[in-house]
């Protein structure tokens, strides 16, 4: 298997370390050899080449099994011209590997209760919610424009074509099926014709997976339902606005930022995986930062990219049993438990397993 790392700024590099660390662990422990080869994109690649994403990073990610980042920008760059920024690179490499779905988890341990915030008895036993956002189109990518003649006005426009919906809603019903067999649709078909065409298309694709229940559901509905009963779902699909709002919604029941994985997918196996939390430049190179978002997010490329289920399962087991043993970084710290730093945390979790 052949891993691409970007490390990327800020903790990037402490969590990669941390989460190759891992990766290794699961190799010794099942005889699967990896080969590392390390990118620059963002930040680090502006300083090195002048750019955010050299053509290097992304002709080696292509040919890769998956690519695993770290976190890119800081505020060193931000005064950067636009297509400078650090972010242009993940932007670029998400677009150059043809990634349209973006999934983001909603997974929160039952020992970081208290981070929720939600009711203790509206978390139960944990909360695990995986939101597919489409990631290529919709009203982000659509026509935009201003009028400033008269009474000035603004417009975006937003356009989904049979194919794109359908490729999306697949995602969703290929990691339904691999989950409880529950999958949610979000649209506002109520009022948009793309919420309308997008639920057509989710009913013909559905056909294809009588094992999978299908629900719809509005959005503005939906946002409230997270709050309210978050385990009537386990997987979400929606479209690229509706996907950005609730996927930041959804994490925050968890109220665990250093915890979040995410994985960006496209038609073929490979994928890009990372910490939905940014750089975090503030705490980077003190061996503080959470390294387990990252290390989950290597359990997610386990799962999907080299469809190493079990594999993946003894990853996200070692972390619940390092938690369950009270160790814990400092940004999940709470009274009585045992603080340990990045490099601990990584070491703890290689050795459970
Ligand atoms: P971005 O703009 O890149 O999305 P952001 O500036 O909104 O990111 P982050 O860089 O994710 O936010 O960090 C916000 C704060 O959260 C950081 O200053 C840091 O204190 C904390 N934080 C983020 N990630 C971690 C982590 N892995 N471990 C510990 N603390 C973290
Ligand atoms: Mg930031």
């Amino acid at each position: 298997m052949k891993i691409a790392l970007i490390p990327g700024d800020g903790i990037g590099p402490d969590i990669i370390e941390e989460a190759v660390k891992v990766i290794n662990a699961v190799g010794e422990k099942k005889q699967i050899s990896f080969e590392f080869i390390t990118y620059l994109a963002g930040g680090a690649a502006i300083d090195q080449t002048g750019i955010p994403l050299p053509e290097a990073t992304l002709e080696g990610c292509k040919k890769s099994d998956a690519v695993l980042l770290g976190a890119v920008g800081g505020p060193q760059w931000d005064t950067l011209p636009g297509h400078l920024r650090p972010e242009r690179g993940l932007l670029g490499l998400r677009k150059g590997m043809e990634l349209f779905a973006n999934l983001r988890p909603a997974l929160l341990f039952p020992q970081l209760k208290a981070a929720s915030t939600l009711k203790e008895e509206v978390i139960g036993d944990g909360i695990d919610i995986m939101v597919v956002r489409e990631l290529t189109g919709g009203i982000y990518f659509g026509d935009r424009g201003r009028n400033e003649e008269g009474t000035r006005s603004a417009y975006d426009m937003e356009t989904y074509s049979e194919p794109e919906i359908d490729r999306i809603t697949r995602i969703g019903f290929e990691i339904a099926k691999k989950r409880k067999k529950k999958l949610t649709s979000i649209d506002k078909a109520n009022i948009l014709e793309t919420s309308r065409l997008w639920r057509e298309v989710a009913e013909r694709v559905a056909k294809e997976y009588p094992e999978v229940e299908l629900h719809h559901m509005y959005v503005d509905n939906c946002a409230m339902q997270l709050i309210r009963n978050p385990h009537q779902f386990d997987v979400m699909v929606t479209s690229n606005m509706f996907g950005d709002i609730l996927s930041d919604e959804a994490s925050m029941l968890t109220g665990s930022l250093g915890m979040l994985p995410s994985a960006s997918l496209g038609s073929g196996k490979l994928g890009m995986y990372e910490p939905i939390h940014g750089s975090a430049p503030d705490i980077a190179g003190q061996d503080i930062a959470n390294p387990i978002a990252a290390i989950l997010s290597a359990a997610m490329m386990f799962r999907y990219s080299f469809e190493m289920e079990a594999e993946a399962v003894m990853i996200e087991e070692a972390v619940a049993r390092v938690l369950e043993a009270g160790y814990r970084t400092k940004d999940i710290m709470e009274k009585d438990m045992k603080l340990v730093g990045t490099k601990e945390m990584g070491s703890l979790i290689a050795e459970e397993i």
